[in-house]
């Protein structure tokens, strides 16, 4: 069954595939997909040493020994501290943006579509549930 969400995905991976002249090697996509995942992750550095609106405040997760797999979230914590402001917001999201565009351009080159994968992934981790991260 299509959704509408199916439907932005596959127009979202036509586009990339118009607009992939100047990176049409596969050379190129990789460099640029590796790339954009460094720019995503410098915002967000940035929004901590930059912005300062957000801060890392890290030590080794406390879980009970006792506990259950499926009760160790309420014990997790992201260390992150602080919400993000609108500008490292809108800044991590295009990038985010500009790295789902080189991902995408993978898929396309290699001929993958980014809705069966997407699919495909959520499948996977719906049938394997918490163990699907070990
Ligand atoms: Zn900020």
């Amino acid at each position: 069954m299509e959704t509408r969400n199916d439907e932005v995905i596959c127009l979202f991976q036509d586009k990339v595939s118009e607009l992939l002249l100047k990176h049409r090697s596969i050379l190129d996509s990789i460099s640029k997909h590796a790339e954009s995942a460094v720019r995503v992750n410098r915002a967000i550095t940035k929004s901590v040493t930059g912005c300062g609106c957000i801060s890392v405040n890290a030590r080794k997760q406390q879980i009970p020994a006792e506990i259950s797999f499926e009760d160790c979230r309420k014990y997790m914590v992201t260390h992150i501290e602080g919400v993000l402001c609108e500008n490292c917001k809108e800044t991590i999201e295009e990038e985010i943006g500009n790295h789902l565009f080189y991902l995408t351009a993978l898929c396309h080159l290699l001929d993958f579509k980014l809705d069966d994968v997407l699919h495909k992934e959520y499948e996977r981790i719906n049938a394997l549930g918490h163990f699907h991260l070990l």
